[in-house]
């Protein structure tokens, strides 16, 4: 058997943004130097390096975000 009980191809992460929320965004793992960056819903935020963990406990995550992700993982190739 091959383990592949993952096939999710869209690779993303999620981190705090310059609006105190967490969104989520399109690429496997953020660089270290993006500063600004579009996030799935849609909204152009700006990233911190020196995000505390504080930061992440308190950031409620973007409905949006998840949401949109939730669909694609679900869906997949659903029409709509
Ligand atoms: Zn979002």
């Amino acid at each position: 058997m091959v383990g592949n009980h993952q096939r999710n191809r869209q690779r993303h992460f999620w981190r705090p943004a310059g609006d105190g929320r967490r969104h989520a965004f399109r690429r496997s793992r953020w660089d270290g130097r993006t500063t600004e960056a579009v996030t799935v819903c849609g909204d152009e935020v700006t990233l911190s390096a020196d995000t505390d963990e504080t930061a992440w406990v308190v950031a409620p995550s973007c409905l949006d975000c998840n949401g949109l992700l939730l669909r694609e993982k679900r869906g997949g190739g659903g029409h709509g």
